[in-house]
């Protein structure tokens, strides 16, 4: 029998995205879609995880535990996994310099330790992509995993270093490094998918839990030792009807066989 694994993973990104990322510091309407995410999604997204008695990984930028250290201390404490995800919510490529990225995630790595009394060992970085010094900045704070890349869908593996990508030469792959990496994908994220942008209109939301359904059931027959990641933010997964989609999508996890909820930390101490 082979074993399966479904993280869901929530990045808790409060306000701070809204910030940094989406570069909108003074509108307090965008303000306000992270503060749904505090104060209503979240408690909305713990409940049903403990009604089916389900582990999770919150990816939470150090800013939102700093802003909101009381909802930050109720994840915790509520027996989910908080791993990093920046102190900002900068995207890696924007940092002005090695030092300010490393800065910011040092700075992430005090606020979870504030939190919880332990180091972070995994990073998931805001808006999944990385700089040309994100790899050695998390090997030299010791960070064991990442949960950003996509090499991969359902299986983990090592992440390269040393790769190179000119123009006008071939590819170069680099060697393994010894930082798991627990692949994500666009494709089982809620964010592109439900979340209101100026680029990209309303998707039919029945058709997106179908679809992650269906890459989960595809996942248990064809892939041994699957690990299904599933990406969701409490500020769009946690609005009304979506809880209820969630929930069968929570139920038909949990009526499969030899499927197991995990944190990504679990299915990484596993790994080797
Ligand atoms: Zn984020």
């Amino acid at each position: 029998m082979t074993h399966h694994s479904v993280c869901l993973t929530f990045d808790f990104d409060g306000v701070s995205s809204w910030i940094h990322s989406f570069d909108s510091p003074d509108s307090p309407t965008e303000l306000s879609r992270g503060l749904f995410g505090v104060d209503v999604g979240a408690p909305r997204v713990l409940d049903l995880l403990d009604e089916y008695d389900v582990e999770s990984t919150w990816f939470t930028p150090g800013h939102t535990i700093d802003s909101f250290p009381e909802r930050a201390a109720e994840v915790w404490s509520r027996g989910h996994d908080i791993q990093h995800h920046g102190w900002s919510h900068t995207r890696p490529r924007q940092y002005e310099s090695e030092a300010a990225e490393r800065a910011d995630i040092e700075r992430g790595v005090e606020s979870i330790v504030d939190l919880t009394g332990r180091r972070p060992t995994g990073y998931r970085s805001p808006s999944w992509d990385f700089s040309t010094h994100t790899l050695d900045i998390l090997q030299d704070l010791g960070f064991e995993w990442d949960s950003s890349q996509m090499a991969n869908d359902f299986t983990p593996y090592y992440v390269r270093d040393g790769w190179a990508a000119p123009a006008d030469a071939p590819f170069e792959r680099g060697v393994e490094t010894d930082v798991v990496e627990v692949p994500v994908s666009w494709q089982r994220d809620d964010f592109p998918a439900f979340a209101f942008s100026r680029e990209r209109g309303y998707a039919d939301e029945r058709a997106i839990f179908r679809q992650w359904r269906e890459q989960f059931d595809w996942m248990v027959d064809n892939v041994d030792g699957g690990v299904f990641v599933l990406t969701m933010h409490p500020q769009v997964i946690g609005q009304s009807h979506r809880l209820a989609r969630l929930e069968s999508f929570v139920e038909h996890v949990a009526d499969t066989p030899n499927v197991a909820f995990e944190t990504v930390e679990t299915v990484v101490d596993r790994f080797d």
